[in-house]
């Protein structure tokens, strides 16, 4: 696999590598290169430079490469969904979603004519008029997770590239391929050389981007021990940050919520994905006499789901990532057991090939147990009972984390009271996994972001530009004529 810079794949310059595993069959697919701060140092370079003319191109001219862009990724639809099934493990559908909600970002991009409009205002004082503009900074940066190998980068870049800067995009080293592929069309759509580079890595790419002097700005989504430090770096390094971390997510079910489809809407928050989605709904919060219902239709619903190879149209839950994030999660299962919660069905019990395990579910939660306040990432349904909303809502305030939470109600005042008290950033009422949509903004609160400006939406124009204003005056007398 090489870098793609200045419009060319080259070979990085990293003599290590790591492998990239189907974590469904253990199959390495590929060998993923480990790249050095010369790579970075070669890819800002080219983006620099391409920044003196891309910035200068107008805008209705650099929408062109994104229109193609969308064409190519909708003809390579289902090739995109397999490589992504294929280094990530999850479904077909989840893999489809994954694309199109990438796809989506591209779509809302191409509106930046209209999006990066300013604002103008006559007569500010007498025959003085004011005008702002937003304009581009350079270069940005982007670094990301595992999670969603398709999607996570395009919350950045195609609004970066529209606003008229210039991009080094790092993917997460454990599942390239979707995005070397993405870069196939990227070249093909057309976007001069040195618009847009990747350089493949870990650890030494993300340092030296986060302190780069070139780099103007960095987009991070991954855990939250990493989100700080690319935070605390880059922002040493004068450089703007909005930096995605990790989540615990609580639902809460009141008892005059519809059961059957709240419970089913909360299993698949919690095990879609296996679990491994930021918004993944973790311990569900039973209020009143909901519990003991809750936990029989979990029961049901939890152990029927087929899991396997998530290339296979019949699967409903695929693998987790890795051999260490399956140790990982069932440590949490038996911290759970050790505390004294009640297993009331053990997913942990997989043989054979595959990084898998099976839905858990774990009853009797209380608050200071690791699963209640750790994220777990992986296919674990926490229950848990409280005796009210205000103390679900304690609950979920009290955690360091605010990604998403979710209430399933019928009744408007409970709802009301949960968007207005509730910390997290992202909130569902009835609905599972709370997703902003490309055209609003993206990211939680507390631990679970780091910034001010979140991704995508209006967030993603302001975040990639600067404004400018001109104040005015011209004399009438001056006029020459
Ligand atoms: P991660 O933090 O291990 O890796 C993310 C990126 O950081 C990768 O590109 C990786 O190469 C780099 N990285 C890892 N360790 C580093 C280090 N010590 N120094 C510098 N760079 C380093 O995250 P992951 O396991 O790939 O993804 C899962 C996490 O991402 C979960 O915590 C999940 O909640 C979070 N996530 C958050 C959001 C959100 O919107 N808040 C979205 C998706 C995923």
């Amino acid at each position: 696999m090489k870098n793609y810079i200045n419009g060319e794949w080259i070979a990085s310059t990293g003599t290590e590598t790591i492998e990239v595993i189907n974590p469904a069959t253990e199959e390495v697919l590929a060998l993923s290169p480990l790249g050095t701060v010369k790579d970075v140092d070669k890819a800002v370079a080219a983006a620099k430079d391409a920044f003196k003319t891309w910035r200068r191109t107008p805008a209705i001219d650099r929408t062109q490469c994104l229109f193609r862009l969308k064409t190519l990724l909708e003809e390579n639809f289902e090739s995109l969904v397999k490589l992504c099934t294929q280094e990530h493990g999850k479904t077909l559908v989840e893999s489809r979603g994954d694309v199109r909600r990438g796809i989506q970002m591209v779509e809302t991009a191409c509106g930046i004519p209209t999006l990066l409009m300013g604002q103008s205002f006559e007569d500010i004082a007498t025959g003085i008029d004011c005008q702002a503009v937003r304009q581009p900074m350079g270069v940005f940066a982007g670094i990301t997770p595992f999670n969603f190998p398709a999607m996570v980068p395009f919350w950045f870049w195609p609004f970066a590239v529209a606003t008229g800067n210039t991009y080094v995009l790092k993917p997460s080293e454990r599942v390239p391929l979707s995005q070397i592929k993405i870069f196939e069309l990227i070249e093909k759509a057309g976007f001069p050389k040195g618009v847009m580079n990747l350089v493949l890595g870990g650890k030494e790419v993300v340092n030296s981007l986060c302190s780069h002097p070139d780099v103007k700005g960095v987009s991070f989504v991954g855990s939250t021990p990493v989100a700080k430090h690319v935070y605390q770096l880059s922002t040493s390094h004068g450089k703007r940050v909005q930096a995605l971390g990790g989540a615990k997510n609580f639902m809460v079910v009141l008892p005059d919520a519809n059961l059957e489809t709240s419970v089913k809407t909360c299993l698949e928050s919690i095990v879609g994905c296996a679990g491994q989605r930021c918004l993944a709904g973790s311990v569900i919060l039973c209020v009143g006499n909901t519990y003991d219902e809750v936990k029989k239709q979990m029961l049901r619903a939890a152990s029927d789901m087929i899991v396997g190879d998530g290339a296979d149209p019949r699967t409903q839950m695929g693998p987790v990532i890795s051999r260490a994030s399956v140790e990982r999660i069932k440590g949490l299962i038996q911290s759970a057991i050790d505390e004294r919660a009640e297993v009331l069905l053990d997913g942990r019990n997989h043989s054979g090939k595959g990084y898998f395990l099976k839905p858990t579910v774990i009853g009797e939660v209380k608050p200071n147990m690791r699963v209640a306040r750790e994220e777990i990432f992986g296919p674990v349904v926490c229950l848990a009972r409280v005796k009210s909303l205000d103390e679900a809502i304690q609950w979920i305030n009290n955690s360091p984390f605010a990604n998403t939470a979710s209430l399933f109600t019928n009744s408007g005042a409970a709802a009301r009271q949960f968007s207005y008290e509730a910390a997290p950033a992202m909130l569902g009422l009835n609905i599972g996994v709370p997703a902003p949509m490309s055209f609003f903004s993206f990211g939680g609160a507390k631990d679970s972001f780091f910034g001010d400006i979140k991704a995508h939406g209006q967030s993603g124009v302001q975040f990639f530009t600067d404004t400018k204003v001109t104040i005015q005056r011209w004399n009438k007398d001056s006029n020459i004529w």
